[in-house]
């Protein structure tokens, strides 16, 4: 399990710079959990101000596709 950014992120937060394993990346449009590096300590939900970010457990159903997304990102 991990946490999984929506499409709602702005590109404009330090989530990656709290997460403590670098599993944040950069993307063209928003940035990105690797779900394999993520071990859910919360920091970066905490630290997002557009409430982009969820745990995969919690992600709205508007917003399931961004589980995928983050994944495959990263394969
Ligand atoms: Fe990194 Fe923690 Fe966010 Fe996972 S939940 S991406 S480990 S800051």
């Amino acid at each position: 399990m991990a946490y999984v950014i929506t499409s709602l992120c702005k590109m404009e937060a330090k989530c990656a710079e709290v997460c403590p394993v670098e599993a944040i990346s950069k993307g063209e449009t928003q940035y990105y959990i690797n779900p394999d590096e993520c071990i859910e300590c919360g920091s970066c939900e905490a630290e997002c101000p557009h409430e982009a970010i969820f745990h995969e457990d919690d992600v709205p159903a508007e917003y399931q596709a961004a589980i995928a997304e983050n994944a495959a990102f990263y394969a």
